[in-house]
């Protein structure tokens, strides 16, 4: 659906496809999901009530780094705001390209993909090609353990000796800067006929046993479907690509410098709202001048990528944030406004959806992300009352990281505070508790916002 929104020129085709995607299971046919919806929503309260909380949100919030609905709804509140002028201003840039080109409109939700690609075409002029000599892959992934070197002082020493799952594997020992041993490391970076897509972290064991005679130390794996190399070109990736290596990496570092007793506490098993902070924290790095120039060397000269390309990513960064921060925020919001009912609804999930949406000020150019009836995350997946955690972990990496640019970009002491008081503690402790020990203070939205060019 998103390329052909971005390259359609037929606007009535566009408008076709766009309506048919955001009315699925609103057709009041026999796959109409309202009543299911209602019904789903209505339970909860009762479940909720029955453990003795006011609503659903409170029941699953508890649990998590920001305890109560309140407290999500503040920071989704905050950004909301500073998100939306930045949505009406991408409006209008659209409409000049509307009017300049002799259309006799005004921009539609189903016009959006369009003519943002027109605005990202005269404005940022990137060209992802002209990028990914720079990224080869092993380059990327010596980055990446150069990064954890500076911070941590690991070493990684390639072990051949050591059996694989599959040839395509590497595998690295992790060694303090001492020589003591921390755990092995399997990377399996790219596609198969038998793999999954996507990429993730998993472990073949965890740590445990800390404190005691029985200390166990972790075997971890990335697991990624990068671009293959093809002929005499290595594997070049996208800037994608680069981020979603950096982002597990994270993650195995989560699972490796855990310090924990117990198996069930350690490594990355936190609340869902605190988990992506040590793989997205390590994103932030990868597009850093500082750090460009210790990887990203072209792959046939040795080059250091040039100073107007990283400009040209920096820039890209903030290209359409008003529009997907406010799409993913009128999602959240409305996830957290179902699960805060007290009371049962009455009225059909398609008006409430409307209603509380056009309340908070949510423009007709845009709907959320997902609305009701096709919202998967939080009717049938792990998310209710749990959306928001994407930018919550958000806040955290950028605010995380604001302490590195505060200090220097391979702060040592920033880095044992981060190493000593989140990556080793696995669930062990109140997230906020850990975050505020290691920062100071509790996390502050400010750094995502500049980021994403908001503020
Ligand atoms: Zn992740």
């Amino acid at each position: 659906m998103l390329p052909f929104l971005q390259y359609a020129d037929n606007r009535d085709l566009r408008k076709e496809l766009y309506m048919g995607y955001v009315n699925r299971g609103n057709n009041n046919n026999e796959y109409d999901n309202k009543e299911i919806a209602k019904k789903l929503v209505n339970l909860r309260i009762e479940r909720a009530k029955l453990f003795g909380y006011n609503n659903y949100a409170e029941y699953v919030l508890e649990k998590n780094m920001a305890k109560t609905p309140e407290k999500a709804f503040e920071l989704l509140n905050k950004l909301w705001k500073a998100a939306l002028p930045n949505a009406k201003k991408e409006v209008k840039e659209m409409q000049k390209i509307i009017n300049k080109e002799g259309g006799k409109f005004k921009l539609a939700s189903w016009d959006w993909w369009y003519y943002a690609d027109k605005v990202k075409k005269a404005k940022y002029n990137l060209d992802e090609e002209e990028l990914k000599p720079y990224f080869e892959i092993n380059n990327v992934r010596d980055g990446a353990f150069a990064l954890a070197n500076k911070l941590y002082g690991i070493k990684f020493i390639p072990r051949n000796d050591i059996a694989k799952f599959n040839p395509e594997n590497q595998v690295f020992e992790l060694q303090e800067a001492d020589g003591s041993h921390i755990g092995i490391f399997y990377l399996d970076y790219h596609p198969r006929a038998s793999k999954r897509g996507g990429a993730w972290m998993s472990s073949f064991r965890k740590q445990s046993g800390f404190g005691t005679d029985k200390e166990v130390t972790p075997i971890i794996m990335n697991i990624c479907n990068f671009t293959k190399p093809v002929g005499d070109t290595p594997a070049l990736l996208t800037p994608d690509e680069v981020e979603t290596l950096f982002h597990e990496f994270g993650h195995a570092l989560h699972g490796f410098l855990s310090k924990c007793k117990y198996n069930y506490l350690s490594g990355t098993s936190v609340s869902r709202d605190f988990v992506e902070l040590p793989s997205q924290v390590m994103e932030n790095w990868c597009f850093e001048p500082e750090m460009l120039a210790i990887y990203a060397k072209h792959y046939q000269t040795g080059e250091v990528i040039p100073a107007e390309l990283v400009k040209k990513i920096q820039n890209a960064g903030k290209f359409n944030q008003g529009f997907a921060t406010v799409e993913y925020l009128a999602a959240s919001m409305l996830d957290m406004k179902y699960h805060t009912l007290t009371e049962p609804l009455t009225e059909d999930v398609m008006t409430f959806e409307k209603n509380y949406l056009e309340g908070l000020g949510l423009i007709p150019e845009i709907y959320s992300r997902y609305r009701s009836t096709y919202f998967n995350h939080i009717f049938a997946g792990g998310y209710s009352a749990g959306y928001y955690a994407y930018i919550w972990a958000g806040v955290l990496d950028s605010d995380a990281f604001q302490a590195f640019k505060e200090t220097s970009l391979f702060d040592k002491q920033t880095a044992k505070l981060f190493r000593d008081n989140v990556l080793s503690r696995g669930g062990t402790e109140d997230p906020m508790e850990l975050y505020k020990r290691f920062r100071g203070a509790e996390p502050n939205e400010d750094a995502l916002l500049i980021k994403r060019g908001l503020k």
